[in-house]
């Protein structure tokens, strides 16, 4: 069955299970949640405390900005500052399409009934693999596709003359600013059923660009590029099975050649095991990690190789999904459990480099995303929860007023941001590396920070939807009120993939004890923040110096401490080049020191309110 046959296929709810779909609205949402309408007061009654109370809540629906980009002052100013205010009408469409329809379709995506559900079998009989989508999903698609998201990928200019023998340097980086950007605004929404695959979409792309052979490439980059969701290519990426995910060199699946060759790209194997988490199950392409030499090898026995769904007569590819997982959050984007059988692959660079390829241009572009998406998160927090506390009133004033509701909504905002610049000055640093051009101190920042930032984004991102649900009282549980308990959800999903935060601290202690990156990890900070932090940020250096040559328990204990100030430490300096942003870094340093209460506080907490 083709892409579209299967996203077309609209389903019923499954046997057993409650369908909501017959009475949700597909329309553009004007704000939070227009499903409910209020109910009509009798003619001639006098204005009630109840009627008071419902207006201020409509007030509040009707303050949802219609444009997200045109409502980010914070994002601006980095748009800016990173020089991409020539794209800046591709932004405003994007932040409409996320206002709009991308939000009401993923808000009606995620109701109960209206989940993936499995469809393996066609109406005779013949095995598909196949997962039926609510209608939702496809228009969630359309919409964050539309954007341009993936196809802006095709900007990055390859070296003609590869064979895919070596991975190779595009002789043009890809947009990662401006795709992330884009990236930022839709995941705004929430997952949508479609962030993760994005994430997954943009590693295959990267891998392709850098590491496919003509025919590997000429088979799927231009559907992964394709920006309409009804014709495009999606990838998904499988490397955690049921013996560890984060133990990726525990890996058991196992990849056989066919025929004799080499293990060079491009060459054919057949694929066989069993891979416990399977994102985008219904993806066109799979990128997969697969043992190649004896079990106990470890990482450096692993290859990537990329298995198509479907074999060229059409027919299923040597696999079949077990299940689909019953998430807490993400639940609108199919996760399954793959049993491969003899599926047909192609390697993916040499076989040999698998695990270093995977992690360099597939893990390292999903941590990237996973960033951009916490930062979404926090953001969208903070708009839901700025405009309730203009709207809302307790003990006869706009709740915004209290101090305390507004150094939480100053606190929001500001780890917003803090995320949000963290990750584009990441993203900067990646066009420079796929370019060749980095300077070996920024190598070293880019190695530790893309690690760090992962981690603390989705920390904060927990925090602030949190928060957020926090300053809309009991009405921020309420899953029909506002996006938030769905944000809250997905939030959970993305602080434990694409590395947990153990993995991730155990990760930048051991780069560093093994390269020393963190000595260009530490001058790229002290270069970017100035004299103002040197010393605090001295001090950090010593003390990370200590960890390093601590006993391994106090070590790694010390270490979740100081990582989180290193990863603050990045946020700041991403900030500090971007006047406009001075309020939020400075509320930032809150996570490094606590602050005292005073004057310039309180201005900064009115800096960051809602005008
Ligand atoms: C919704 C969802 C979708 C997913 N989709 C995919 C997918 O499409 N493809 C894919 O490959 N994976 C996917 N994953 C799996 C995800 O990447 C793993 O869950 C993650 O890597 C952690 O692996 P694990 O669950 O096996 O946990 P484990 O590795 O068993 O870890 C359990 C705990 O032990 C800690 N721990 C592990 N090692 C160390 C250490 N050295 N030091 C300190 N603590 C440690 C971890 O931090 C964690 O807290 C998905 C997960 C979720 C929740």
């Amino acid at each position: 069955m083709t892409k579209a046959a299967r996203v077309l296929r609209a389903r019923c709810a499954p046997a057993g299970r409650p369908s909501y779909a017959g009475r949700v609205s597909t329309a553009a949402a004007p704000g939070p949640n227009p499903d409910r309408p209020s109910t009509p007061e009798p003619a001639g009654q006098p204005r009630t405390a109840r009627d008071a109370g419902r207006e201020a809540l409509a007030a509040w629906l009707a303050a949802q900005p219609d444009d997200l980009f045109a409502d980010d002052a914070d994002l601006a100013a980095l748009i800016a500052h990173h020089g991409l205010s020539e794209r800046s009408g591709a932004l405003h469409a994007a932040g409409r399409a996320a206002a709009g329809s991308v939000d009401a379709a993923a808000r009606e995506n995620d109701r109960i009934g209206n989940h993936p559900v499995l469809d393996a079998w066609d109406g005779i009989g013949r095995h598909t693999a196949g997962v039926a989508h609510h209608p939702s999903y496809r228009a969630a698609g359309r919409g964050i596709y539309g954007t341009g998201v993936m196809a802006a990928y095709a900007e990055a200019g390859v070296d003609g003359r590869a064979t895919g023998t070596t991975p190779r340097r595009p002789v043009r980086a890809a947009p990662h600013r401006f795709v992330l950007s884009l990236f930022y605004l839709t995941a705004q929404a929430g997952e949508a059923g479609h962030n993760c695959p994005l994430a997954c979409d943009a590693g295959a792309i990267r891998t392709l660009q850098h590491l496919g052979t003509a025919a590997q490439q000429a088979a799927h980059l231009p559907g992964l590029l394709d920006p309409d969701f009804d014709t495009n290519l999606t990838a998904s990426q499988f490397l955690t099975e049921v013996q560890g995910g984060s133990d990726v060199g525990a890996n058991a699946v196992r990849a056989t050649p066919i025929g004799d060759h080499d293990g060079g790209p491009g060459s054919p194997w057949a694929v066989s095991g069993e891979k416990w988490f399977c994102s985008n199950a219904d993806a066109d392409v799979f990128l997969v990690t697969a043992r190649v030499a004896h079990p106990g090898t470890g990482t450096k026995g692993l290859g990537l190789f990329l298995v198509p769904r479907t074999r060229p007569d059409g027919s299923v590819n040597g696999f079949a999904i077990r299940r689909l997982k019953d998430k807490l959050g993400t639940r609108s984007m199919a996760s399954g459990e793959i049993d491969f059988t003899d599926a047909r692959a192609s390697a993916l660079g040499p076989v040999r480099d698998g695990f270093r390829n995977v992690m360099e241009l597939v893990i390292t572009t999903s941590r990237l995303f996973n960033a951009a998406g916490c930062a979404a998160h926090a953001r969208r927090a903070w708009v839901v929860a700025s405009t309730y506390a203009q709207h809302r009133t307790a003990f006869g004033q706009p709740i915004g007023g209290f101090p305390l509701v507004a150094e939480t909504l100053a606190w929001i905002r500001a780890d917003a941001v803090a995320s949000l610049a963290g990750t584009l000055q990441l993203a900067g640093l990646q066009e420079q590396v796929d370019d060749g051009s980095i300077s070996d101190t920024d190598a070293a920042f880019f190695r530790v920070a893309v690690n760090l930032n992962k981690l603390q984004t989705a920390l904060l991102a927990h925090d602030a939807v949190n928060r957020g649900i926090e300053v809309l009282g009991g009405n921020g549980a309420i899953e029909s009120f506002s996006v938030l308990p769905r944000l809250l959800r997905d939030t959970v999903v993305y602080e434990n993939w694409e590395g947990s935060h153990n993995v991730l601290r155990a990760q930048v202690l051991r780069d560093c004890a093994r390269l020393g990156v963190h000595r260009g990890f530490f001058d790229g900070l002290a270069a970017r923040l100035g004299p103002e932090h040197a010393e605090a940020l001295e001090a950090d250096r010593r003390a990370f110096d200590e960890v390093l040559a601590a006993p391994a328990q106090v070590r790694d204990l010390r270490f979740r401490r100081l990582g989180t100030r290193m990863a603050i430490w990045v946020m700041l300096a991403a900030m500090a080049a971007v006047p406009e942003l001075a309020a939020a870094a400075r509320m930032t340093q809150r996570h490094l020191r606590e602050p005292e209460i005073d004057e310039e506080y309180l201005s900064c907490i009115a800096a960051l309110q809602r005008r």
